[in-house]
């Protein structure tokens, strides 16, 4: 490849490299406390066996899925932005795959290594077997914080030390250690090489703007040949056989060991062979782009994205904290009695509460003369957006009714919080015909 000295003026070496192991390692931490603690706080997690489902703490039931429909649109519609922004950096930095790959080899470099000291020629085998173990145990625990997404976390862990304790729950910690464990001892950076979809998707969303990790062709006479890039890539692949391969999951440890090597050579030059850039344009010098574009906001495709990203979390925003209508529906059970002049019907009446907050409420009807309702207790208390069934009672006097008949009647909620919010249901109160007898009650 010719050299272009015209290029190596356009984009000189950076006055000081930034160090990307120590960032994408507290990355990978920051990501890996987020994943263990999101249940344990009710900040992310759904509860199966009772129907409910938590986010930022608050509770929410079946009728509010439309949160958990914000939560996965807003994260496939960041993940394509971030994808198309800034290239394989979700599989290097936050991927729990390459967290888990990452692990995986730094633990069994370090047993190698303290088991090749001490145990001289006989350490491989017990190395394997103590670094099989090790991940096995992994497994279990990963899966274990799985399972708190999913069930209470106390349930989980007496699940895991207690497996016949709660068939249900034991059962779905060992197909996902089973998956985990297989994944972890024989799997890894296959998956990343060859399973993985979301390499597939990049190939097709990504275009001249995206960020990507390049090897300097333009300043090839500086490379010295170290072999220091290929040497501590994860991915086993050479950064100079062209950017964009589809094994490079930009992690970034290509930049840095060719950053460490250079300096240490008084004869070589400065570091930045390899760098991150968006696109490929040997011409675009980093130093000259404006703020956006730094950002990686560099077309129309791009700032759509964020505008969509916006309007989703705009609605999961009042959808989450905003007030909605409680609702309310009646249905008769088909019991009717008579006792001491009066006709008694009764009812399973459900309250939604749209507050986000907890809020009492009471009940009242209208639609015949002198007609009453009573429930057990004078207020309906509900969990701020949850429900609540409740059996009630209609009465009215006989000499109103004409049997036979059906009156049309309307049962009142109405909240006792600040708004006074009142909603109203219409329902039948039902007289059978002569020939019907009512039960005496
Ligand atoms: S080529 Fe560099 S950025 Fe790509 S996977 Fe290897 S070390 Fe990471
Ligand atoms: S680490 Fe840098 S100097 Fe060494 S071979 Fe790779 S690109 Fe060349």
């Amino acid at each position: 490849m010719p050299i272009d000295l015209t290029d190596r003026i356009i984009q000189p070496p950076p006055k000081k490299a930034v160090k990307l192991h120590p960032l994408r390692r507290l990355a990978q931490v920051a990501l890996g406390v987020l994943l263990v603690v999101l249940p344990l706080i009710n900040w992310l997690r759904v509860d199966v066996t009772r129907g409910r489902f938590w986010i930022l703490g608050q509770s929410f039931t079946a009728q509010n899925m439309i949160l958990l429909f914000y939560i996965c649109a807003l994260g496939a519609v960041v993940l394509l932005s971030v994808s198309m922004v800034y290239g394989r950096w979700w599989c290097g930095w936050i991927c729990p795959q390459t967290l888990a790959s990452d692990f995986g080899d730094s633990l069994k470099t370090r047993i190698d290594l303290i088991f090749r000291a001490s145990l001289g020629p006989a350490w491989g085998a017990s190395a394997r077997v103590l670094w099989k173990a090790l991940m096995l145990v992994m497994a279990v625990v990963t899966a274990a914080v799985v399972c708190t997404y999913f069930y209470p976390a106390s349930r989980v862990w007496i699940s895991v030390f207690h497996p016949l304790s709660d068939h249900r729950v034991s059962s779905h910690l060992a197909i996902i250690a089973g998956v985990i464990g297989a994944d972890l001892l024989w799997v890894r950076r296959h998956f990343c090489r060859r399973g993985c979809p979301y390499g597939l998707m990049l190939s097709l969303i990504g275009d001249k703007n995206t960020m990507t990790v390049r090897y300097l062709w333009e300043r090839d006479d500086d490379c010295i040949s170290c072999g220091q890039c290929v040497t501590v890539c994860p991915m086993s692949i050479d950064i100079k056989h062209g950017a964009n391969q589809m094994e490079c999951i930009g992690c970034g440890e290509c930049i840095d060991a060719c950053n460490d090597i250079l300096p240490m050579i008084k004869s070589a030059p400065k570091a930045g062979l390899i760098e991150l850039r968006y696109g490929l344009d040997p011409m675009r010098v980093t130093s000259r782009l404006n703020v956006f574009q730094k950002l990686g906001l560099w077309d129309a495709r791009r700032y759509f994205l964020c505008g969509v990203v916006l309007l989703l979390f705009v609605g999961f925003y009042s959808e989450m904290f905003g007030s909605r209508a409680t609702t309310i529906t009646i249905v008769p059970s088909g019991t009717i009695t008579q006792s001491d002049g009066c006709v008694f019907e009764l009812y399973d009446l459900n309250i939604i509460n749209g507050n986000p907050k907890d809020t009492s409420f009471t009940l009242s009807a209208s639609g015949i003369d002198k007609m009453f309702l009573f429930h057990p207790g004078h207020v309906i208390r509900v969990a701020r957006s949850g429900q609540k069934t409740v059996r009630i009672t209609l009465a009215a006097p006989s000499k109103n009714l004409s049997l036979g008949q059906r009156y049309p009647i309307n049962v009142t909620v109405q909240s006792l919080d600040s708004n006074q919010e009142r909603r109203s249901v219409a329902t039948i109160f039902y007289i059978p015909e002569q020939s019907t007898p009512l039960k005496a009650g």
